[in-house]
């Protein structure tokens, strides 16, 4: 992995990543593992990770952030990611609810909450998808009304992944009626372990357990945990996707199942086809590499790229659906083991192309953009 640009700390962040990570390992304390940013919970290791100043990193030094750039912080997630290493438990509130709680929270919620998800303390989920509104985040239903000086949150949201293990979710809501769908939407931040949230876990076609359903019954919020304005909130939540779309997991969550697949690559010398495909996807791994270096210096400017992303993501699916259509081609496709790196790729992959936004979604997108440009 020495594509990018880089400088000599991000040389020495790398070097730092794959020092804690090996000792990590060789003590069996983790097992590398395919899309290990959503599945992969370990909050010990969140926590050394954000003693060692690799949580956090881009967040201002008095609210407990390193104050380093997103080209920093990329250098230290693509580490993560190729190392397979458990970091679920932060990746959510440190890539993009900080940042959003930074932009948009009162001063008060952002010393509340920030410092804590420096120090891996607070465990986020993402409560945006609903049974009736997925790529169409704009149809979301669960009601936020004004009550006394605060709100009364009641719905239910799906897919929300490692809710079961939060400490906290954030919630988009439709606090008003207004006829236009993307007005009356407003963001907050709720404790998981207010009275009236409940979740229910859903397991995915592997048996596992990360997805939830969370329901919302009367649960009372303070006006301090509302981001941003009041039924403002959808362009907040488009700028907040640039950095959930923008991040190397959307390129590297198949990482270590290619990394299998080209350690077998001699194996298959005299198919000269799949050995071009393999080439391919190499040099295709190093464009989108640098496209996520290009989204992390648009941040670094304090931009939220939010077509760059859209692409990245689309892009970034693409090449990882044909890591795993590599794979069908070859022997190790023959009964992987569900544990392995290439079959938690392979039962992981049917989502990579929908969370976080559609195929279809992120095309539209790109092209409405295109055309006002
Ligand atoms: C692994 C995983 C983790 C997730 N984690 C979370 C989470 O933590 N929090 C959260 O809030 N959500 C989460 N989600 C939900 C995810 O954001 C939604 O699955 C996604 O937005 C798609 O919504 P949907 O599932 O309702 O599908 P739908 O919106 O019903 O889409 C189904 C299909 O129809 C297509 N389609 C829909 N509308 C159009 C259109 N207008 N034009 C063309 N095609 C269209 C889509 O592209 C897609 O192929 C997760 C999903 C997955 C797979």
């Amino acid at each position: 992995m020495d594509h990018t640009p880089t400088t000599d700390t991000c040389t020495a962040l790398r070097a730092q990543v794959r020092e804690l990570t090996d000792a990590w390992r060789a003590a069996g304390r983790y097992t590398p593992r395919s899309d290990s940013w959503l599945r992969s919970f370990d909050l010990d290791f969140s926590k050394e990770l954000a003693a060692r100043g690799l949580v956090a990193m881009t967040y201002p030094k008095e609210l407990g952030g390193a104050g380093r750039t997103h080209v920093e912080r990329l250098a230290v997630t693509e580490e993560l990611l190729r190392a397979g290493a458990p970091v679920a438990a932060h990746w959510i509130g440190d890539r993009q609810i900080g940042p959003a709680i930074l932009r948009h929270g009162t001063p008060e919620l952002q010393r509340e909450i920030v410092p804590r998800i420096a120090t891996g303390d607070a465990v986020f989920c993402l409560g945006m998808s609903e049974p009736e509104a997925g790529s169409d985040l704009a149809a979301v239903r669960t009601s936020a009304v004004r009550s006394g000086d605060g709100w009364r949150i009641n719905g239910h949201k799906i897919w929300t992944s490692q809710a079961h293990r939060a400490t906290h979710i954030y919630l988009l809501a439709r606090s008003e009626q207004t006829g236009n769908r993307h007005e009356g939407l407003t963001e907050f931040i709720v404790d998981m372990d207010a009275p009236g949230v409940t979740v229910t876990p859903i397991h995915d076609l592997s048996g596992e357990h990360h997805f939830n359903e969370v329901h919302f019954e009367d649960v009372a919020v303070s006006d301090g945990r509302v981001l941003g304005t009041v039924g403002g909130a959808w362009r907040q939540v488009v700028e907040q996707l640039s950095f959930e779309r923008g991040g190397a997991e959307r390129v590297l969550s198949s990482y270590p199942a290619l990394i299998a697949l080209l350690d077998q690559a001699a194996q298959y010398e005299n198919d000269r086809e799949l050995l071009a495909v393999l080439g391919a996807l190499v040099a295709r791994l190093a464009v989108l590499r640098r496209l996520c270096f290009d989204v992390a210096t648009a941040m670094d400017t304090g931009q939220a790229p939010v077509q760059q992303a859209a692409a990245l993501k689309y892009l970034g699916n693409t090449f990882e659906r044909d890591v795993i259509e590599a794979l069908r081609r070859t022997e190790l496709y023959r009964e992987p083991a569900p544990d392995s790196v290439l079959g938690q790729a392979l039962l992981a992959s049917p989502g990579f192309g929908l969370r976080g936004g559609s195929a279809e979604v992120l095309l539209s997108l790109i092209a409405r953009q295109e055309t006002r440009s």
